[in-house]
């Protein structure tokens, strides 16, 4: 039977920063699980990979000013690219409620430490981006070290910083049972054969669920569908932009290569393992830019290159971090609700620090347990795009 200190089930952004942040605190004998033939095909590979400090809980926030300094310097620390691009996020409001809401959050920020946010009045949104259209904007909010990540590629300099320094990783194979044996050891039966260890860490991204229940875990995290569009080359919108939220929808886009990306979260979803595109809501979307950028009326796109992909959901949009309780040794790394790039790094290191001292700095980690569901201690986070 093959064994090491800690096993991480999941190969995508989550478990290879969990690996990277452990073998860089000196613990070298990490063994990664991933079922794929490759990293990436599961959420990461989806992802917009858009990176904000604009939250609305102090905990998300926190997480995020460990995690964009960090993607700042991943080059120089890790000897890879990222591609962070500070291009900011702006929010635009459409209504003095979501002003208010916004300047809460803004005061928020503040108190917390962040110091790139600021709130923008209409008549500056306007002389940024003409091309917007404005009439119903009322003010919004900046923050400029928000913006942009390649999160397949932070993946990869994750995962090979850490292989590396000792850590493995599996490919092509999966977890199919867990059990523990009389020490108190978890056992893992693998399509390789068995792995046994004592710290066992769950980062099986929108499947999370199914691996906690091979321990008797209920993880209240679910699969839903996101979808976005990508469109042809278009320069008549800068592509310096940031990454632009119309708060009256929640439409948003972000520059991509020489066209743009369009994203929104359609009320209709419903939960489950869907990841085929729905040709469909290209009409939705284009309405939808189109009404805030009148010239996105000509954007083209083509529907082959449109992509879904899960979120990972939980009932407050937080995620599910550190040990299980009553199963000592098995840690949760889930339920990002859409954040799980933004927040990998300060997802390693508070589970490197929790797996390897039991305690962490970045976070209160006993708010973010599993157990404040039954406590009914939830924290809901409502600046979800
Ligand atoms: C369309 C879209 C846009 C998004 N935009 C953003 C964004 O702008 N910013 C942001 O921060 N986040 C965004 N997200 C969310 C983000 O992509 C995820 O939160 C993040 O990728 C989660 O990473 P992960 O490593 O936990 O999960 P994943 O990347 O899904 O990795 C989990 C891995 O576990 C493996 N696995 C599952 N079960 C088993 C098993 N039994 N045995 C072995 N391996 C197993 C899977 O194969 C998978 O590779 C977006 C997501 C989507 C779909």
């Amino acid at each position: 039977m093959d064994t090491a200190e800690v096993v991480i089930i999941g190969g995508g952004i989550v478990g290879s920063s969990i690996a990277y942040h452990l073998t860089a605190a000196g613990c070298s004998s990490v063994l990664v699980i991933e079922r794929e033939t490759h990293q990436g095909k599961g959420s990461t590979g989806k992802s917009m990979g858009g990176v904000r400090a604009q939250f609305s809980t102090s905990v998300n926030i926190q997480m995020s000013l460990y995690s964009i300094p960090f993607y700042a310097s991943f080059d120089e620390r890790l000897g890879y690219p990222c591609d962070y691009r500070p291009q900011g996020y702006l929010f635009c409001a459409t209504s003095e409620k979501h002003m208010a809401y916004l300047k809460a959050n803004y005061g928020r920020q503040v108190a917390m430490g962040l110091k790139d946010a600021r709130l923008v009045a209409a008549d500056e949104i306007r002389g940024m981006f003409p091309q917007l259209r404005a009439d119903d904007i009322v003010g919004g909010s900046f923050c400029s070290s928000d913006g942009f990540v390649d999160p397949y590629s932070a993946m990869v300099g994750f995962m090979t910083w850490a292989s590396e320094h000792g850590a493995r990783l599996w490919k092509d194979t999966e977890v199919m049972a867990i059990r523990r044996d009389g020490t108190g050891a978890f056992v893992a039966e693998t399509r390789r054969g068995w792995v046994s260890t004592r710290k066992l860490v769950n980062a099986a991204g929108a499947w999370a669920a199914s691996v906690a229940k091979m321990l008797g875990v209920e993880l209240p995290v679910e699969p839903l569908r996101r979808m976005l569009v990508p469109t042809e080359p278009f320069d008549d919108f800068p592509h310096s932009a940031p990454m632009i939220i119309d708060m009256s929808n929640g439409f948003h886009f972000r520059p991509e290569a020489r066209g743009f990306l369009l994203a929104w979260n359609d009320p209709e979803e419903t939960p489950g393992y869907k990841t085929d595109f729905d040709p469909g809501f290209i009409e939705k979307i284009l309405t939808r830019a189109a009404d805030r950028v009148p010239c996105f009326e000509n954007l083209a796109v083509n529907p082959k290159r449109a992509w879904a992909g899960l979120y990972e959901m939980t009932p407050d949009h937080h995620p599910i971090l550190g040990e299980v309780s009553g199963v000592p040794g098995f840690f949760a790394a889930n339920g990002f609700s859409g954040h799980g790039v933004m927040h990998a790094p300060a997802t390693g290191k508070i589970l490197s620090d929790l797996i390897l001292a039991g305690k962490t700095e970045i976070v209160d980690a006993s708010l973010l347990g599993l157990s404040r569901f039954a406590e009914g201690r939830m924290i809901e986070e409502t600046a979800v795009l």
